[in-house]
């Protein structure tokens, strides 16, 4: 590497010189997941480049610009059952009436003269509604024969007709910038006339795992070797993030080796997530290089797991340094990177769906620190909600988050949780 550090720093980073007054590993304060959090979103700004996409490519986009109707929807008045359309004048209040059938309005092909008073045209759903007509008597209510309808219940006029514009009324902003699409919006827009939307550009994302133990799916595994893991839930939860991915790869426990990969990814990625590396063991280089390269924090958050967090910046992209035991990885990707990904991706950061939940079996814990325990939330016969720890709950115990469909939330000042306590509990739904 002919590189100094200091030159490599000035290049990349020129901001580099404050990277000295980084936070100290060895600080014995810890920061609280919400400051944590807090810390990292200040740090975020969003994306503005935008692009036009068709709707189909559209779904969990950012949309850069508001959607504003152009038209209403629906554009017509129409029928929201299969009946007969009918002018309410013609009915009395009470008692009979009969009306002859004079024509049908099906939906695509409408019946395009006025109804004449004191007639009944035949309607389907979604057909329009004849001028003249403002009044819909549903099929099952009514008898035909021979041409004419009898008609002997009740009825209010308007009833069973749609209106133009009560779906979306024209020039009305029907979704925000900001907004991240469902399919329920495609639909919406798609409704509007509109095929396409624009949208803010992908965060792009670099991520590599750190790790001499590391094999890539494929090699055999030597004495103390490992498969990389985390470049599977990393990339599986970037992907649910919406990021375009930069899969870098694994990088040994070498600092040249590292520092190039911090370059190439600082290159044009947005977002840089590495695993491994950001304890305090003597091959965890990744906070060595970065506090050359980058303006880097080192964190230790007061959870379990995933105590060791790196946060910072290296160049424009935002850094984060996970650590590397498989659920600590994916725990402080929830927590941490995929709300940072969100407000990036120029959206209001996702919550977790949350709720109470008794929990099945007592549990022990440390103070000071926030537990996440891997649970499956289960709705009782009685209709209330309970959760239970899936199995063993050690950081590298990966297995029990693919079991789990959610988080149980232990609070920072607790000891022990007995069996049947409600506790705090955070869905996976949607999220990772
Ligand atoms: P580290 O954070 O590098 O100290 O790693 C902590 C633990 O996580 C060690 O047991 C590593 O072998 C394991 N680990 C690190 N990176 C990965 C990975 N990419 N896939 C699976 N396990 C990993
Ligand atoms: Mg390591």
């Amino acid at each position: 590497m002919s590189d100094t550090p200091n030159d490599s720093a000035t290049r990349l980073a020129p901001d580099v010189a404050a990277a000295a007054a980084c936070c100290d590993d060895h600080d014995p304060t810890s920061l609280s997941c919400e400051e944590a959090l807090n810390r990292i979103l200040e740090a975020v700004t969003p994306i503005v480049g935008s692009e036009r996409v068709h709707l189909r490519g559209a779904l969990g986009r950012v949309l850069a610009a508001p959607v504003v109707a152009r038209a209403d929807v629906p554009a017509h008045p129409n029928s929201a059952m299969d009946g007969y359309a009918i002018n309410a004048d013609d009915l009395p209040t009470s008692g009979s009436a009969e009306l002859p059938v004079v024509g049908a309005s099906f939906a695509g092909k409408p019946y395009r003269e006025r109804l004449a008073r004191g007639t009944a045209v035949r309607i389907m759903t979604g057909a329009v509604v004849p001028d003249g007509a403002d009044t819909i008597l549903i099929q099952e209510r009514v008898a035909e024969h021979d041409g004419r309808i009898r008609f002997d219940g009740e009825h209010q006029r308007g009833q069973h007709v749609r209106h133009i514009g009560e779906d979306v009324k024209r020039g009305t902003e029907v979704l925000g910038a900001g907004r991240r699409l469902t399919a329920a919006d495609l639909g919406v827009i798609a409704s509007l006339g509109q095929g396409e939307a624009t949208v803010l550009r992908r965060p792009r994302v670099a991520f590599f795992s750190t790790g001499d133990e590391l094999r890539t799916l494929g090699e055999t595994l030597g004495l103390g070797e490992i498969y990389d893991s985390n470049r599977y839930t990393l990339h599986g939860m970037l992907s649910a993030c919406g990021a375009e991915i930069a899969d870098l790869g694994i990088v040994g426990d070498d600092p040249a080796e590292l520092e190039r990969a911090f370059r190439t990814a600082a290159r044009d990625a947005d977002a840089i997530v590495t695993s491994g590396g950001v304890s305090v063991g003597e091959a965890d280089y990744t906070r060595e290089v970065l506090a050359r390269l980058g303006k880097v924090h080192f964190w230790k958050v007061a959870m379990k797991p995933g105590r060791p967090l790196a946060f910072g910046k290296l160049g424009n992209a935002l850094f984060f340094g996970l650590p590397g035991n498989p659920v600590s990885t994916m725990v402080t990707f929830f927590l941490f990177v995929r709300p940072a990904l969100d407000r990036l991706a120029g959206t209001v950061p996702r919550q977790p769906w949350t709720a109470s939940a008794r929990l099945t079996r007592g549990v022990k814990k440390r103070a000071g620190r926030v537990e996440f325990q891997r649970g499956r939330l289960h709705r009782e016969a009685d209709g209330t909600l309970s959760v239970a720890p899936t199995g063993a709950q050690g950081s590298g115990i990966l297995s029990s988050v693919s079991q789990a469909n959610c988080l149980i939330v232990l609070p920072s000042h607790v000891l022990q949780i007995d069996a049947g306590s409600l506790v705090e509990v955070q869905s996976f739904e949607g999220l990772i």
